[in-house]
């Protein structure tokens, strides 16, 4: 079976006019793939890199480093095509900063390079298919660019996609271009040969090559590594830079222990369960720049030893045939990684290098940042950091994903950063004119930022948490405010219609199909050709009935002048006929002739193809919240699933030695579990999923034993109980370890509240809420500050409910200094004007009454008395009052 899909493949390969290496090449990973290489490395096989050289020690003439740069060329990987950031050219033709695009950079980069020491360096462009002309276009400008003897780029190979099951190539009718993939940047080695560039540069002296990604423009020929390679006789060296919390992806290098070599672990061939091991920034330490430097003499020999294939070890990747559609069907892509040609050659080093030669722009969040003053072009078109603070982190929301997205929002420039520590923005404001962000900046539910606006506050360093500095007590909006500066979205994902009700749209999504998809009739009768009926009217026209046509069938006649085909509503209009007699002004003939008694004008009664939407439309944007019609719709455009943002799932943890499920017998101190059912049933009312764990006694150890279990399944975990002042409040104490906060809010019920992260498997941060136990206080305790967070995670606005203005019925007293939530009896009088009756038990345990109110009554922190008649807020529980 899968000779037969190697077999094709390398047909496919040949009918397209790729070279017998390349075919070899692919022959080779794919007889790797069907004896069954997964392309992983186990940890158990290699050690951490150890200690190695660092460029900033690295000292070299001006002499020996003009020497070894002018036995250089830059190479620069530039087949991609920037689809994770909506593109569907190439990624370094887009616009970096002042009017130039990656390339014009890379260019500039080189010339001035060449200028300050006085050598050729030769720039060439590995490119795909898809890349070729419009970057030649760009680099054209530049006339002095080119060398003799040498083109400015050369075309990577391409291969088939493979079905997962037979290994067989994909077939994608839609767009065929799309079975084709290259076969990852490790094709660099092969295609420099294929295209004979190899030889070109060796024939003119050169002697190395700087091999990098065009869309990191950090990525510069620093002649200290050429001289340092020169110097030590290196055949490849890997530019490696220091890990930090936030690198937790991307590949890193270690040392084989059976032979000792450098090998690269790349994301793809982590094995299963061994994610921590390559999280591990202490272990593994440093990660793979993908710059490297590489001797082309011995890369020549080594390809002519092994007959054009260097063995690279294989990576199979996952995709979907369509990358822009994550319900079109699964594929693998075999590929190879430049930088796994560490281990290929005997004598491969790895160089420490600063952060700034990785500057890699994978998504529109890196390239805010570098667009903005942050950065600038020194005079040698490198781009230098303002300041030597670190980057600012930026976390934009998705409809700022795609370019044009981001360009729409950002119509008069990209705000000025050089105070910025990290923005975040949720919702999509399109930002004014000269904006400044300073320190930490949260955007969330703007319509758009002003012009001039400053927006954030300056973190002064040194200060302890504002919390300590004051009294221990936060207000409800501080304690909201933290917990939802700590979310992250929950992550978006294709899911089938059926479950994405009620969640947000995460991308804009296409019809696949026209509506209506034919020319159909809106009306039972006879599809005609209008001019037959001219004149019909009282004296009717007589048409020769040649057919008829129901709903789902495909008419195989055509209708001319002087015929008529019965048709039903919905049925597919037979060629030739422009129009349809309703059967109300005929005499309904089944077969033989039909009299009309009335005229018809084309398009009459005829719902035409595309009318309503059509194939390749933004049926529903990105940002939309899935209702019955959406579903409707999406169904109709040929979807059965659409990527919206995830329902969170909560788990609920009750704790107390005195509960009992309900139902189960109650011995003579025990109580049903209420709290349990009654938070998941508030999560699942928020749009969560949801579900109960057995309730924990009031031990550590139960209870960091149910959490353990819990953390690894839930996105959102609630625990009720144990967080007050009592001898056995076992969550504070168990969970005050963890790292979870304490905290008493100045509220009525609900004072004492915990919140903070777990760290699950593999470092997932799970957010936890420690409710207090009493049913009151959990519920009030889940409405202000739990249901808020669901809705952040799934991006629903307004995260909190309206606060709607009412008349309090009957008075009500207050403590100073706490906002109190009471419960009420919300109604309308005559008029039509809100009623709030506070219910008689106001105390936390009062459950009937809890139950019985549909509203709850908020009382200012400042207000200690409520007089009937006078007005106050309430929050509608359940919808309208
Ligand atoms: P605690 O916060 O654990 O001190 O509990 C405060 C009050 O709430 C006590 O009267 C508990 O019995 C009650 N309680 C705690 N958990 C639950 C629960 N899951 N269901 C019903 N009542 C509870
Ligand atoms: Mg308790």
């Amino acid at each position: 079976m899968s000779d037969q899909g190697l077999r094709e493949s390398v047909d496919l390969m040949r009918q397209r006019g790729l070279g017998p290496e390349a075919i070899k090449v692919f022959e080779h990973y794919y007889e790797q793939l069907e004896a069954g290489a997964l392309g992983t490395i186990a940890e158990e096989s290699i050690e951490p890199l150890g200690e190695i050289q660092a460029l900033g020690e690295v000292q070299v003439t001006d002499e020996e480093a003009r020497r070894a740069l002018s036995q250089t060329a830059v190479i620069k990987l530039n087949g991609g095509l920037g689809t994770g950031m909506g593109m569907t050219g190439a990624k370094s033709a887009l616009e970096v900063r002042d009017g130039l695009t990656f390339l014009d950079i890379i260019a500039l980069q080189v010339l001035a390079l060449r200028e300050r020491w006085g050598v050729e360096l030769p720039l060439v462009l590995m490119n795909s298919f898809r890349t070729s002309e419009e970057s030649l276009k760009i680099l054209a400008k530049y006339e002095a660019l080119a060398v003799p003897g040498l083109p400015l780029d050369f075309i990577q190979n391409a291969e088939p996609k493979l079905t997962p099951g037979d290994l067989r190539p994909v077939t994608w009718p839609r767009d065929p271009e799309l079975e084709w993939c290259p076969p990852g940047h490790g094709d660099v080695y092969v295609s420099l040969v294929t295209s004979g560039v190899l030889d070109s540069l060796l024939e003119k002296g050169i002697r190395f090559a700087f091999l990098s990604n065009s869309d990191n423009l950090g990525a510069t020929c620093d002649p200290d590594v050429a001289a340092w390679m020169v110097e030590h006789d290196v055949p490849f060296v890997a530019e490696v830079c220091r890990r930090t919390k936030s690198d937790r992806k991307g590949g890193h290098l270690a040392v084989r222990k059976c032979d000792g070599r450098i090998v690269l672990r790349d994301t793809a061939m982590v094995e299963d369960g061994e994610e921590r091991f390559f999280r591990d920034i202490r272990r593994h330490s440093t990660f793979n720049a993908n710059n490297v430097w590489i001797n082309l003499e011995v890369l020549r020999e080594r390809m002519t030893d092994r007959q054009g294939v260097l063995g690279l070890p294989i990576i199979v990747n996952h995709k979907n045939v369509d990358p822009a559609d994550p319900s079109s069907p699964d594929v693998i892509q075999l590929e190879s990684a430049m930088g796994t040609a560490i281990e290929v050659f005997e004598g491969s080093e790895a160089i420490l290098v600063p952060r700034t030669r990785f500057r890699p722009v994978k998504t529109t969040n890196d390239l805010l940042v570098l667009r903005s003053d942050f950065f600038s072009l020194d005079e040698s078109y490198h781009v230098v950091a303002s300041s030597d603070r670190p980057e600012p982190y930026v976390d934009l929301d998705s409809a700022y994903r795609f370019v044009s997205g981001f360009e729409q929002r950002f119509p008069h420039g990209v705000p000025s950063m050089r105070e910025c520590t990290s923005l975040r923005v949720i919702g999509d404001p399109v930002f004014g004119r000269d904006v400044t962000l300073v320190g930490e900046v949260l955007i969330d539910g703007y319509h758009r930022v002003r012009d001039h606006a400053v927006l954030g506050e300056p973190v002064q360093a040194e200060q302890p948490p504002a919390r300590a500095t004051r009294s221990d007590v936060r207000t409800v909006e501080e304690h909201l405010r933290a917990i939802l500066a700590s979310l992250e979205p929950a992550p978006t994902a294709p899911i089938p219609l059926t479950e994405s009700l009620g969640l947000v749209v995460a991308r804009d999504v296409r019809a696949r199909v026209n509506l209506p998809g034919f020319d159909n009739s809106s009306m039972d009768g006879y599809a005609v050709v209008a001019a037959s009926l001219k004149g019909a009217g009282p004296e009717p026209v007589r048409l020769r009935i040649v057919g008829e046509v129901a709903a789902g069938e495909d008419p195989g006649f055509r209708v001319g002048p002087g015929e008529a085909a019965r048709i039903m509503t919905g049925a597919k209009m037979p060629e030739g006929a422009d129009s349809v007699i309703a059967v109300e002004d005929t005499d309904g003939a089944a077969e033989g002739e039909v009299e009309c008694r009335a005229t018809a004008r084309p398009g009459r009664f005829v719902r035409p193809r595309g009318e309503d939407v059509a194939a390749g439309a933004v049926v529903v944007a990105a940002g939309e919240i899935v209702g019955p019609r959406t579903i409707a719709l999406l169904a109709a455009c040929g979807h059965a699933t659409v990527e919206v943002h995830r329902r969170p799932h909560v788990v609920v943890l009750s704790t107390g030695n005195e509960l009992v499920a309900p139902g189960a017998p109650l011995g003579p101190a025990q109580i049903h579990d209420s709290n349990s059912s009654m938070l998941w049933a508030a999560a699942v009312a928020a749009g969560a999923s949801a579900e109960i764990r057995t309730a924990v006694g009031d031990t550590d150890a139960e209870l960091l034993e149910g959490l353990e279990e819990v953390v690894g399944v839930a996105d959102v975990i609630i625990t009720s109980g144990g967080v007050s002042m009592g001898a056995y409040d076992v969550v504070k104490s168990a969970l005050r370890r963890k790292g979870i906060d304490f905290i008493k809010v100045a509220m009525q019920p609900g004072k004492p509240q915990g919140f903070g992260h777990l760290t699950g498997p593999e470092g997932r941060q799970v957010p936890l809420f420690a409710l207090p136990g009493n049913p009151v206080s959990s519920f009030v305790s889940f409405e202000v500050f739990v249901r808020p967070a669901l809705r952040r995670l799934m991006r629903l606005k307004p995260e909190k409910r309206r606060l709607r203005a009412a008349t309090v019925t009957a008075g009500v007293r207050s403590p100073e200094g706490r906002r109190q939530f009471g419960r009420a009896v919300v109604s309308r009088s005559p008029e039509g004007e809100l009623l709030a009756s506070p219910v008689a038990g106001q105390g936390s345990h009062f459950l009937a009454d809890l139950s019985r109110a549909n509203g709850l009554f908020v009382v200012p922190e400042d207000v200690t008395e409520l007089l009937a008649g006078e007005h106050v807020d309430v929050i509608l529980l359940d919808g309208e009052a």
